[in-house]
C-alpha cells in the first residue's frame, strides 16, 4: 500500500457508497479505494450505517413515494462493489476493465506541451481520463467550473500548494486555481474525472480545449 497523504471527502465517499454519482467520479473513488485502507474502511462504515437505517425505517409510516426512493437508494447501495486491492502493475483492479490491460495497452493522444491522455469510455454525466505528463512538465494554469479529481497512478506533481504521488487525490473546484508541474525523475500519470469542462487561463489553451475535450 503506497503512503497516502490526500483523501476523498465525506461528501464523495458518502455520494459513492450510495451510488449516486456519474460513473467517471465513481471509477477514479474505485480506484483510490482500492489503494486506500483508510477510505476503504469510511466506504464499509457507510454501507453498514445505511443497512441499519434502512431496518429503522420498516416500521415507520411513510409516504409510497418515500418507500420507493428508499428502494432505489438500497437497490444502488447495493450494486456499489468494494474493489479489490490487488494490483502488480500500475493500473489497479477497478481501472483493468476500462484499459484492457496496463500501461502498454493505452492508446495515448498528444495534446500539446508534451501532454497526453486518453479518455476512457464512460456515462456522459462526467469524463475520465488518463493524462501522461512527462518529468518536468507543466500543466497549463487553470481554474475549474464544476468538481475535479485527480489520482496519482505513478510518479508525482506538484501544484502552488501540495505535493501528490500515487494514491494521492486532488479534489479541485470553483475556487482552486493551479499549476501542476510533474516532479523530474520519471512522466506522471493521472487518472482525472471533472463534471464540466477546465476553465484554462493562458490563450492557446483554450484554443486548444474543444479539440481536446480537456
Ligand atoms: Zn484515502
Ligand atoms: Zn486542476
Amino acid at each position: 500500500m503506497p503512503d497516502i497523504n490526500h483523501h476523498l471527502n465525506e461528501k464523495l465517499l458518502l455520494g459513492y457508497a450510495t451510488g449516486s454519482l456519474p460513473e467517471a467520479f465513481n471509477l477514479v473513488i474505485a480506484t483510490h479505494v482500492s489503494l486506500c485502507d483508510e477510505c476503504r474502511a469510511q466506504v464499509e462504515s457507510y454501507e453498514a450505517l445505511g443497512g441499519e437505517v434502512l431496518q429503522k425505517c420498516g416500521t415507520v409510516d411513510v409516504s409510497k413515494d418515500a418507500l420507493s426512493a428508499t428502494l432505489a437508494k438500497i437497490d444502488a447501495g447495493r450494486d456499489v462493489e468494494m474493489p479489490v486491492p490487488i494490483s502488480n502493475g500500475v493500473f489497479p483492479t477497478p481501472l483493468h476493465g476500462y484499459v484492457n490491460g496496463d500501461l502498454d495497452a493505452v492508446h495515448w493522444r498528444k495534446i500539446g506541451g508534451g501532454v497526453s491522455q486518453a479518455i476512457l469510455k464512460t456515462s456522459r454525466t462526467a469524463t475520465v481520463r488518463l493524462l501522461r505528463i512527462p518529468a518536468g512538465t507543466e500543466l497549463p494554469d487553470h481554474g475549474h467550473r464544476g468538481t475535479e479529481m485527480t489520482l496519482v497512478l505513478k510518479g508525482a506533481f506538484c501544484d502552488e500548494h501540495d505535493r501528490f504521488a500515487r494514491g494521492d487525490i486532488e479534489i479541485a473546484d470553483e475556487d482552486v486555481q493551479h499549476t501542476p508541474i510533474a516532479e523530474e525523475g520519471e512522466d506522471c500519470i493521472c487518472l482525472a474525472a471533472s463534471d464540466a469542462p477546465l476553465r484554462f487561463t493562458g490563450l492557446l489553451p483554450r484554443i486548444m480545449q474543444p479539440f481536446a475535450r480537456i
